[in-house]
């Protein structure tokens, strides 16, 4: 079944109300990158036929359809976004909405997502994985579906274990969020000379986890019981409306980079506004751009960038920083680095990209503008831990600690990976706040993985 238009409320209410059934509706923007590889994607699902007579495919661009998006509360922070909605003989509302389905999504786990809600048999995944757990013993739960959780996952189902990954609301994690990924081996075509899209690396990496036996879940874990009197199964996972057991949990829940959180700024994210120097800062050659930041990260990342920049503004709110002081020092010895101090950006300039920034004093109050190709923004990450609050050792920013972090003698085990929970390991941006990218993460996925299972073993249950 191919893809529906539609143009303006008026003819949204009109579908709903003639079309009774089940939808899912793609928000995107003409302007918008990862919109325009989703596209393809999105069109592809919607000819799968375990869909066919069940779901219709919507289309609606957001920038024209603010009163439908307000009307029927459509939550939609980010673009693409994409939602499962049902409409029933009464009147469509906000509780038709059954699933909210993320951003940048790839194939397979948009099916995965609407069959599971839907309670649609995916043949092909579903004998997959009968055939793979007939003879899986423990139960184990990873948390995330980023390069550590999935990698973990590749790692447990190849050993045997019956594995759960939780992929959380972006499945597939930050990487997922970028275009093109140049740095992980392998993932490259020698033919053209190019790297793999992210999502297209983490479709790929999921498939290969699940061809092991490894399920995936679309839910996002919203906290843990231990019950230490229990022999088997003592961890219990919270989950939207529902709980489950397992024998060991790994934790890979990734971080999230933080945004500047000014207005309308999440039109810009990808065209002009970057949150990963590594990532996109070889689109920037011969440039002139800005990083925002005072920590140690916008050091590092206004260093890395004048490998590709001309000209690398250091916009910063303070004259003190937080950064240490020969990542400072570096930066400023930097001849393409100039510092602009006690400013913050308050709105971008450009239309589909950016070609501006107005900036404020946070002194003086007085506002100017700036003509640039792109900003970084280097504020910092947020880990995502919340969901275990004050039930694992965290640093005092949040990152989760695991025995490898901590001096010898305070360690309580000699499984590296572990938290301070026995059982629960941790992976992945969630515990590290150095390296943050995707194949070192891969490989703390792996290590945890193996650790896991050695655990479970000596444990002999
Ligand atoms: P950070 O140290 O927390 O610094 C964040 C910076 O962003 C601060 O200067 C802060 O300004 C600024 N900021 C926060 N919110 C902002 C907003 N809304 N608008 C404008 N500016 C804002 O974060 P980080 O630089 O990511 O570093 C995190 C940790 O990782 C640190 O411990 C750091 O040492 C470590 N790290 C180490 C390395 C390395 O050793 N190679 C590299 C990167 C990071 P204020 O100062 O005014 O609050």
């Amino acid at each position: 079944m191919s893809v529906t238009q539609i143009q303006n409320l008026q003819e949204f209410e009109t579908f709903m109300e003639t079309n009774k059934g089940h939808f899912v509706i793609d928000f995107y923007a003409d302007w918008c990158g990862p919109c325009k590889i989703m596209a393809p994607i999105f069109e592809e699902v919607s000819k799968e036929k375990i869909f066919q007579d069940k779901v219709r495919f919507l289309k609606i661009n957001r920038d024209y359809n603010r009163d439908l998006i307000a009307k029927y509360g459509f939550n939609i922070p980010t673009i693409p976004r994409f939602f499962l909605v049902e409409s029933t003989q009464t009147k469509f509302d906000n509780s038709s909405i059954l699933l909210e389905l993320g951003g940048s999504q790839n194939h397979q786990t948009m099916i995965d997502q609407i069959t599971n809600k839907l309670n649609i048999l995916n043949t092909q995944n579903m004998s997959n994985n009968l055939h793979n757990n007939t003879k899986k013993s423990h139960k184990i739960a990873i948390i995330g579906s980023g390069p550590s959780g999935l990698t973990a996952a590749i790692y447990t189902s190849r050993a045997e274990l019956d594995t759960t990954v939780f992929t959380g609301i972006q499945p597939g994690g930050q990487l997922t969020t970028t275009t093109e990924i140049e740095n992980f081996p392998g993932a490259w075509s020698n033919q053209t000379k190019q790297g793999m899209m992210g999502p297209e690396l983490m479709e790929l990496v999921q498939k290969q986890a699940e061809h092991f036996g490894a399920k995936m879940v679309f839910d996002e874990v919203r906290g843990i019981e231990v019950d230490k009197t229990k022999k088997t199964e003592p961890f219990k996972l919270l989950l939207g409306g529902k709980e489950e057991s397992f024998d060991a949990v790994i934790i890979a829940s990734g971080a999230s980079a933080k945004y500047l959180g000014i207005p309308g700024e999440e039109q810009f994210v990808g065209k002009g506004y970057h949150s990963c120097a590594t990532c996109d800062g070889f689109f920037y050659r011969g440039k002139t751009i800005a990083v925002a930041g005072g920590g140690d990260s916008a050091m590092e990342e206004a260093n890395f960038l004048t490998k590709f920049a001309d000209k690398v503004y250091l916009i910063h709110r303070r004259e003190e920083f937080r950064a240490s002081k020969i990542m400072l020092e570096r930066a400023k010895n930097n001849p393409k680095i100039e510092f602009i101090l006690n400013k913050k950006i308050v709105e971008f300039v450009g239309s589909d990209q950016v070609t501006g920034i107005k900036l404020e004093d946070t002194k003086t109050g007085e506002s100017s503008e700036m003509t640039l190709d792109g900003v970084f923004v280097a504020i910092g990450h947020t880990p995502n831990t919340g969901f275990v609050k004050g039930k694992l050792d965290m640093n005092e920013v949040g990152y989760l600690v695991p025995q490898s972090q901590k001096s010898p003698e305070d360690r309580i085990s000699k499984y590296l990976t572990m938290s301070n929970v026995e059982g629960i390991f941790v992976a992945g941006d969630v515990e590290d706040q150095i390296y943050r990218q995707a194949i070192t993460a891969a490989g703390q996925g792996c290590k945890a993985a193996i650790d896991a299972e050695k655990w479970l073993e000596d444990k002999g249950e």
